[in-house]
């Protein structure tokens, strides 16, 4: 933790990224990393690989950042010369997309992955890597705190703070959620943050639209396999195209399966434009992460990971069903 503090210490500006497709722990945890950089009078500029959801654009007012599809040659080379970069919420140089990877081989200054997904790739200069981490913002503020910088923590930080860990633990109810997790709300709380705004920010955000996707998907969409703990979901483009389809509009779609009595694996798949998009929720003994990895090429965390697939949405689901039952006998 004390590479942080020394690399923040030494460098003037810095270049904060996060992977693709983020969602409200990326989005968290940079935004949370952008103000407590601010607060120490930095120069600062997120990249992201792409557009994040709507939903999560309010968290990103006040913050200087730009979308790596949409930016030129020129301004990627002024990125690349900050003398610092941070790297946040992912694990592996892949999760930002092929092209913007590259840039790991032309940032001169020092870099360092903040993270708690499992087994890290070696693609920064250093790393901090906490599995047992609810989330990396979480991960952050313990940074913040440990390294005795957490006076530069203000509103603007502790929304991030508070945006990721809620985000990750689905409003504080996963495993991954620990004493220290409400310790840390505590701790954001007593600097007067707001925390009923954020629920209402991300989780009040409907549109009838997205609504009625989402009764759509469970009531003509949704597979039980008898005599197992497994649940499926799967929408096809023309599904997207009635409803009138928004990125983050079937954020947390997976998570209803596991709400069902006797659900402990869940799959969502989704087609797109670039294959068959797959999230991956597991409860229990059960772990998605080396599945997701093994056959999907994908990854994430023992109970929420995500892959995908070149295949038809039906060849992936029937493949997905033939190997999950193997992946059942193997982990019981
Ligand atoms: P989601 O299902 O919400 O897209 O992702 C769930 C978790 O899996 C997140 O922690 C995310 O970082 C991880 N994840 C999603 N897609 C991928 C992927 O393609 N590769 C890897 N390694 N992890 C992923
Ligand atoms: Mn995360």
């Amino acid at each position: 933790m004390q590479s942080f503090k020394s690399i923040v210490e030494n460098h003037d500006s810095f270049l904060i990224t996060t992977h693709k497709s983020p969602d409200g722990d990326a989005i968290g945890s940079v935004t949370a990393c952008y103000f407590f950089l601010k607060n120490k009078k930095k120069r600062v500029t997120v990249l992201l690989p792409d557009q994040p959801a709507d939903f999560l654009l309010p968290f990103l007012q006040n913050v200087d950042y730009k979308v790596f599809v949409n930016c030129d040659l020129d301004e990627i080379q002024e990125m690349l010369k900050m003398d610092a970069s941070i790297h946040m919420d992912y694990n592996d140089p892949s999760r930002v997309g092929s092209e913007m990877s590259s840039i790991f081989n032309q940032l001169t200054g020092p870099s360092i992955m903040i993270d708690h997904h499992p087994n890290p790739a070696d693609f920064t200069k250093f790393s901090i890597s906490k599995v047992s981490a609810s989330s990396t913002a979480e991960l952050f503020f313990e940074i913040l705190e440990e390294t005795k910088m957490n006076d530069f923590i203000d509103i603007s930080c502790a929304r991030g703070i508070y945006l990721g860990i809620m985000t990750d633990t689905g409003s504080f109810r996963f495993p991954s959620v620990s004493a220290y997790t409400h310790y840390v709300i505590q701790k954001l709380l007593s600097l007067g943050l707001n925390h009923s705004d954020i629920h209402e920010a991300i989780y009040d955000d409907n549109s009838l639209s997205r609504l009625q996707l989402r009764s759509f998907a469970i009531s003509e969409r949704m597979e039980l396999i008898p005599d197992t703990p497994i649940g499926i979901i799967s929408l096809r483009s023309e599904d997207l195209r009635r409803f009138n389809y928004k990125k983050g509009d079937t954020e947390g779609l997976v998570n209803v399966l596991l709400s069902i009595k006797g659900i402990q694996i869940a799959l969502f798949a989704m087609e797109t434009d670039e294959g068959v998009k797959l999230s991956f929720r597991s409860k229990g003994n059960y772990s998605v992460n080396d599945f997701a990895s093994n056959y999907f090429s994908g990854g994430g965390h023992k109970y929420a990971a995500g892959g995908q697939s070149k295949e038809s949405l039906e060849l992936t689901i029937s493949r997905f069903k033939s190997l999950v039952k193997k992946h059942i006998s193997q982990d019981e």
